[in-house]
């Protein structure tokens, strides 16, 4: 038996959706120091940078132990020598909290100064994620979302019995806030569910419930096609909301103060809710990967609508978020392991 010595290099695969990534992990620091990096090098537009910092993060999400010299990061995937000399630096330097990139980036928003300047030139949708900016700035906490979960459910339900309402986005991989909440409509019978949205709308306008949203026409037609383009945005009719909630935390009920949450609703025909699921369910990189992976390794074309094979000229039929894991022939990972 060979002597125990220190432990040896950790195999890690370099695609994330190979490899279970856990919400809590014990190098946090590092990571969120590199997804620092990552999102200042996107908002220089270095596409190249955003992405070799963001791929090496998540390497260290996945590490079963916490990094204590730069030495183990060597034979991983993701680390070449600039992201290495970057650990290097950061080692103990980064504490929590470090991860103060402007939420509304994503949506358009750069800085508020920059975006008070040039109010005139912004959509609607960006000047009334300005307008509640202050409240939407604090996160929201998973009883909040699973409230507003129900709530939308009551809705849809009492509109269109059967209909479903899936809480998807960080809360369904386990996180315990977010910048949003992410629900997806839906109904067993395909069909029923064209239609619903508006309904919906109304019914939770007249709760008091909505205080902006703007609606998105679905292109059903597209779908399809979608699937053979790599398009990151899909086709779903869908509602960019600010909902009030009724009770604001920490404050007494029925006070003068409203509480802001950002809320995506997405309409999904059933036939393509797996796809929705796993791609509504993030995280964002983790998608990014799984999508490289299907095309890089396995030849296929995934997104939120389906998975197409250019070969056979056919959309796989799936059932489950399991059987497209299956297709693509990875091992099932649960939406509380695709933290990447
Ligand atoms: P947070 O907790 O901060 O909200 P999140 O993981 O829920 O984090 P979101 O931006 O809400 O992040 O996105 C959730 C998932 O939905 C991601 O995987 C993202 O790729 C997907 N998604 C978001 N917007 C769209 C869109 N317009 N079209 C297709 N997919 C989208
Ligand atoms: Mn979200
Ligand atoms: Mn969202």
């Amino acid at each position: 038996v060979p002597a125990k010595g220190p432990p040896g290099p950790v195999r890690v695969p370099p695609y994330a959706c190979q490899r279970p990534t856990p919400l809590t992990h014990p190098n946090t620091s590092l990571s969120e120091a590199l997804e620092v990096l990552a999102e200042a090098a996107g908002f220089e537009g270095s596409e190249g940078r955003f992405l070799s910092f963001r791929r090496a993060a998540a390497v260290l999400k996945a590490l079963p132990s916490q990094v204590m010299a730069p030495s183990q990061l060597q034979g991983l995937p993701h680390f070449g020598e600039h992201s290495c000399r970057v650990v290097q630096l950061f080692t103990r330097i980064f504490g929590v909290g470090v991860k103060t990139a402007d939420r509304w980036y994503r949506d358009g928003l750069r800085t508020l100064d920059s975006l008070h300047e040039q109010l005139q030139r912004l959509t609607q949708q960006q000047r009334a994620g300005l307008q509640h900016y202050r409240e939407l700035s604090v996160p929201v906490q998973r009883p909040e979302a699973e409230a507003l979960q129900q709530e939308v459910e009551a809705a849809a339900v009492d509109i269109l019995p059967g209909a479903t309402v899936t809480l998807v986005g960080g809360f369904r991989r386990g996180k315990l806030h977010g910048h949003d909440v992410d629900l997806l409509l839906s109904h067993p019978q395909e069909g029923l569910e064209a239609g619903l949205l508006p309904h919906v709308m109304c019914r939770l306008e007249r709760q008091g419930l909505v205080l902006y949203h703007q609606h998105r026409h679905g292109h059903p037609e597209d779908a399809a096609r979608r699937t053979r383009h790599s398009h990151t945005m899909d086709a779903f009719e869908r509602s960019f909301c600010i909902f009030c909630l009724p009770h604001p935390p920490g404050a007494a009920a029925g006070g003068a103060h409203r509480r802001a949450v950002r809320v995506d609703l997405v309409v999904v025909p059933v036939s393509q809710l797996p796809f929705a699921l796993l791609g509504w369910t993030g995280s964002k990189h983790f998608e990014r990967e799984l999508r490289l992976f299907s095309r890089k390794e396995r030849g296929l074309c995934l997104n939120s609508h389906g998975l197409f094979d250019p070969e056979q000229k056919m959309l796989l039929r799936v059932a489950s978020e399991e059987d497209i894991f299956r297709h693509l022939g990875l091992e099932y990972l649960p939406p509380e392991q695709r933290n990447a």
